[in-house]
């Protein structure tokens, strides 16, 4: 046996081929899930995360359980400090986590000490050969070097490189892919093979441990999805460093973007990755958007207001996806995590969308509104927008933008206004909002809880409070938008979560085979 074959032979059970692979009825999930077997009736929601060693990228620390951080790279000239600094801040706007910018030669290197001044997130140094570059790179201050050590030629100059990074405290990622594979690996396995990918990394990863080198991130990015995953399992077996999470060259934006979701989702529900990148040929802004989205999505991340909306059907009776759309809009830049629901009609709305936090659910010419699967009014649907946007407000504890037409009514925060506030009115002349959130006034209410998860109050003076999914109160609302449900085709009497609710219509015909009974 060589030694690649050793490595894989005790890392791998990866049948190698379908006469090896086990009888489909014994298979045990386990191997591939963690927690599933077969017939049984318990499930694990949340993804157990592989136990990987934890490094430092600057403030941001990754593996060990630590959050997923979303990561992107620039496509500015590194050497045009001005430009390259002012597409970081947009990428730091829009919640990337950690930066990387490439460094073609000696100029750029001596640029990354000013761009690593000017920005807030942890930079990276993306090098390839040159190992001067890297020791540069170092000297400036960068918080993390991606180069492949077996692409820096001579012993000495992996010294160098391995010796300055440890001196300066700073990791190295390892970053194979499909053009990165040695030439004996691409002859054995062909061009895209997973086990090529984990033995390549294994070896750059010894050769940094020759140097007594073990701050090490690593990633194996195929711009194949099944390669990627099965890359990332298998070295997964080899090695506990942490694993940066990506499938390369995935495209342009849109079919780019759900490659990356198809392929990062089904690593990262393994378990596997603790950053990821989506790699886009386009604004690298949306590729944070991308990342940052998948990670809600697998609930690996908990911010921002997530949209439950139904596909609509021939029961919806209002605009619902416009609606929708403008609620997800206005709130989009929320940090505090609360689920809404946006549902096309009352048959199934409630009961489908029993975890959001709050949400509507579309009647003929109106929106009954719901907060935690019960029905506490009816909204008419050309105020259902505004309601929920200043409801959510309210909840979250945060501001609506400058340029929603609510924020001449609601000021930033929502939830400062005092008594002391005059009365605001709309500008369609729609009554006072001041008791829009039903909430004791915080003058007239000392006694109140303190400020904290799951709490409503005002902001504090850094912005949203944390809020857990799910845990946001539904307090009874006296906002004067919102009606008893007396009149109209549909009518909702006790608890309507669609768990043992009543549901009474004056048309039969329009509910459910179970309502009519
Ligand atoms: S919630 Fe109502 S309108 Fe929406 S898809 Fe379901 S049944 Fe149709």
């Amino acid at each position: 046996m060589t030694e690649d074959q050793t490595r894989l032979a005790d890392s791998t059970n990866t049948p190698k081929n379908a006469a090896d692979a086990p009888p489909a009825d014994s298979l045990d999930l386990k191997e591939y899930t963690g927690k599933y077997r077969y017939g049984s009736a318990s499930y694990q929601k949340t993804v157990e995360r592989r136990k990987s060693r934890s490094i430092k990228i600057g403030p941001v620390l990754i593996g060990g359980g630590f959050p997923i951080a979303v990561q992107s790279m620039t496509t500015t000239d590194t050497r045009d400090v001005e430009a390259t600094v002012r597409q970081i801040e947009s990428l730091e706007a829009e919640g990337c986590e950690i930066v990387r910018v490439s460094v073609l030669n000696m100029d750029a290197a001596e640029k990354l000490g000013e761009i690593k001044k000017r920005i807030n997130i942890p930079l990276v140094a993306d090098i390839h050969f040159r190992y001067k570059l890297a020791l540069e790179a170092i000297a400036q201050g960068v918080h993390k070097v991606r180069l492949n050590p077996g692409n820096i030629g001579a012993r000495h100059k992996v010294e160098a490189v391995c010796s300055a990074a440890k001196d300066a405290g700073i990791p190295i990622r390892i970053g194979v892919n499909s053009g990165s594979l040695p030439r004996d690996l691409l002859i054995k396995y062909g061009h895209d093979d997973p086990e090529a990918f984990a033995l390549a990394a294994m070896r750059q990863i010894e050769i940094l441990e020759d140097h007594n080198f073990h701050n090490i991130a690593i990633s194996v990015k195929s711009t194949n999805v099944n390669t990627s995953y099965y890359a990332y399992k298998i070295l997964a077996t080899m090695t506990d460093y942490p694993f940066h999470v990506g499938i390369t060259e995935a495209g342009t934006s849109w079919p780019g973007s759900i490659k990356s979701a198809a392929g990062i989702g089904a690593i990262l529900m393994q378990g596997l990755g603790d950053t990821i990148r989506v790699s886009l040929a386009t604004d690298p802004v949306e590729e944070v958007k991308v990342g940052k989205r998948i990670l809600r999505s697998l609930e690996l991340k908990h911010e921002g207001v997530d949209i439950i909306a139904c596909p609509t059907c021939g029961r919806c009776q209002i605009d619902m996806i416009p609606l929708a759309e403008e609620v997800e809009r206005r709130t989009a830049h929320f940090k505090s995590p609360l689920k809404a629901a946006v549902m096309g009609c009352v048959v199934n709305g409630p009961g489908e969308a029993m975890a959001a936090d709050i949400g509507i659910a579309g009647g003929d010419g109106i929106g009954l509104l719901f907060k935690k699967g019960k029905v506490v009014g009816e909204v008419k649907e050309h105020e259902l927008a505004d309601l929920l946007v200043s409801e959510i407000a309210k909840m979250t504890g945060e501001a609506v933008a400058e340029d929603d037409p609510l924020y001449d009514i609601l000021g930033a925060p929502p939830l400062t206004h005092t008594t002391d506030t005059p009365p605001l009115t709309d500008k369609s002349g729609a009554p006072p909002l001041t008791n829009i959130t039903g909430a004791p006034r915080l003058t007239e209410n000392p006694g109140a809880p303190p400020l904290g998860v799951g709490s409503v109050g005002p902001s504090s003076e850094k912005g949203a409070r944390p809020l857990q999914a799910g845990s946001h109160p539904a307090p009874e609302t006296k906002d004067p938008r919102i009606h008893k449900i007396t009149s109209g085709k549909n009518r909702l009497e006790g608890n309507t979560s669609g768990r043992g609710g009543v549901l009474k219509s004056e048309h039969p015909d329009w509910l459910p085979d179970s309502a009519k009974k």
